[in-house]
């Protein structure tokens, strides 16, 4: 006789397989109908508790998708005032340094029209001269 679980050779009298420990006993039929059985009521059983099962987590999945994209929502209105802040700010800085530019501009006009005054003193003054003499 052969042993049903590894195919090897059990000796008449044998109640195990040396190797594998099945028992020589049962007869393959049985042993091969019953299990098929169960397990097929097993898996009828497990079908209806699966189909809740699976219910149940398209919920929470659908739940789950409308929560991420109410978040989604809330953080793309949070980034654009964010970045509606950070464009004002920009433009204020930019106007400032503007106006600071500009002040620039009219010191330096000043001390050139200073300049161009104290030369033209300085020409008045050597015409005055010239005629004094
Ligand atoms: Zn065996």
């Amino acid at each position: 006789m052969n042993c049903i679980k590894c195919g090897r050779e059990i000796p008449e009298g044998e109640l195990f397989c040396a190797v594998c420990a099945m028992p020589s006993v049962i007869k393959p039929p049985e042993t091969l109908a019953e299990p098929k059985k169960e397990k097929a009521k097993k898996v009828r059983k497990k079908k209806a508790p699966d189909g809740k099962a699976v219910r149940g987590l398209r919920t929470a999945l659908i739940v789950c998708i409308c929560l991420l994209l109410a978040v989604c929502a809330l953080v793309g209105l949070a980034a654009n005032e964010y970045l509606e802040r950070r464009e004002a700010l920009r433009i204020r800085e930019a106007s400032v340094t503007l106006r600071e530019k500009e002040a620039d501009n009219r010191d330096n006009q000043i001390a050139e029209l200073k300049a161009e005054l104290q030369e033209a003193e300085k020409t008045i003054r050597a015409l005055q001269a010239q005629r004094a003499d």
